[in-house]
């Protein structure tokens, strides 16, 4: 496959005056979860679209599951599906004919369609509710069903547009499980998603998409490590002991609880430096705890354009903590 199962350069797709996407570089390998983030009319549904083919670009070098876009749609609607804003659900039948529709669609045979519809419906815990009407079906079931449906034609490249919003945390979870069995069965992801927590849970690598442009794009680790706020926490019991760490290293005290904040990238470096000068000073703290900044910390900093996120400190003074 050229360039991994997703590959885009040079997108760009323009709505009269308004330019949504201004050339877009970006490889998704086989296999892995990748996701698009970015505010609200960001250009995240809209390179969905392109790249399930359901509208054009205006320009750009486009290949999914190795058929170029513009030469080949046809190969890339086999190869992929697509579930989320756009569901494909009937609330007015049940959701067992639902997937014999797609299985139909698909051209399956009666019996192989009634066997896939079955195994679907089971693997999604669908079996009883089988029977009943679609629109009856919690958000969470819909869903569930939205990607049973989906995973009828075996795309081995999927687009999940926002697969979660709206949906309470268990349902949303059971998604991310499906997610997850989904890559590890060697299908290929791309998720669009208003949930940072869930790129940084689900995404082998994340892109941030701002004014139309990949404003950071790595692994949550990586992007979390662009912007300052990360320190190590250090905590003592003995007052003598924290009061000497004080005085010999640079960072902020907290005499109440007796810890201090050393600012620090959280890499491996700055953590032994950290170490060295506590051990040549023979001092020996307590508890010693990584922060780094969290996705909402990355996401804020990147794409501080509203007038909300400007009235606010561009990074927070306290990152959420995260214990590593
Ligand atoms: P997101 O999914 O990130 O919220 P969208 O891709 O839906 O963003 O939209 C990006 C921008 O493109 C928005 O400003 C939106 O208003 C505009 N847009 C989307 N579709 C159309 C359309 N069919 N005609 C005109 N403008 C559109």
């Amino acid at each position: 496959m050229t360039n991994g199962a997703i590959a885009a350069k040079g997108l760009r797709k323009s709505y009269g005056d308004k330019v949504v996407l201004d050339g877009i570089d970006l490889t998704v390998p086989a296999g892995t979860v990748f996701s698009l983030l970015g505010p609200n009319g960001a250009g995240k549904t809209t390179a969905v679209k392109i790249l399930s083919t359901l509208i054009t670009a205006d320009a750009g070098d486009l290949h999914v599951g190795g058929h170029d876009l513009t030469a080949d749609p046809q190969a890339v609607r086999a190869a992929i599906g697509v579930t989320g804003q756009f569901s494909a659900v009937d609330g007015l039948i049940t959701g067992e004919e639902n997937m014999l529709l797609m299985a139909d669609l698909h051209h399956l045979s009666r019996r192989e369609g009634r066997r896939t519809a079955a195994e679907l419906l089971e693997r999604f815990d669908l079996t009883e509710a089988a029977r009943k009407p679609a629109s009856t079906y919690s958000g969470g079931m819909k869903r569930r069903l939205d990607i049973a449906m989906t995973l009828v034609g075996s795309p081995r490249i999927i687009f999940l547009d926002e697969p979660t919003t709206g949906l309470d945390p268990r349902s949303r979870h059971n998604m991310w499980q499906i997610i997850r069995e989904l890559v590890t069965g060697g299908v290929t992801v791309f998720l669009t998603t208003q949930y940072l927590e869930e790129a940084d849970q689900l995404a082998d690598r994340i892109a941030v998409l701002n004014d139309g442009r990949i404003a950071a794009e790595g692994t949550a680790e990586e992007l979390k490590r662009l912007i300052p706020g990360g320190h190590v926490r250090l905590r003592f019991s003995d007052p003598s002991v924290y009061q000497e760490a004080a005085s010999t290293l640079r960072g902020t005290r907290d005499d109440d609880s007796l810890t201090l904040q050393i600012p620090s990238d959280g890499t491996q470096r700055e953590l032994r430096a950290v170490l060295d000068h506590l051990d040549s000073a023979g001092i020996e703290a307590d508890e010693l705890t990584v922060h780094t900044p969290d996705l909402d910390d990355v996401f804020f900093a990147l794409t501080g354009g509203t007038d909300q996120q400007r009235s606010q400190p561009t990074l927070p003074s306290q990152p959420k903590e995260s214990v590593r």
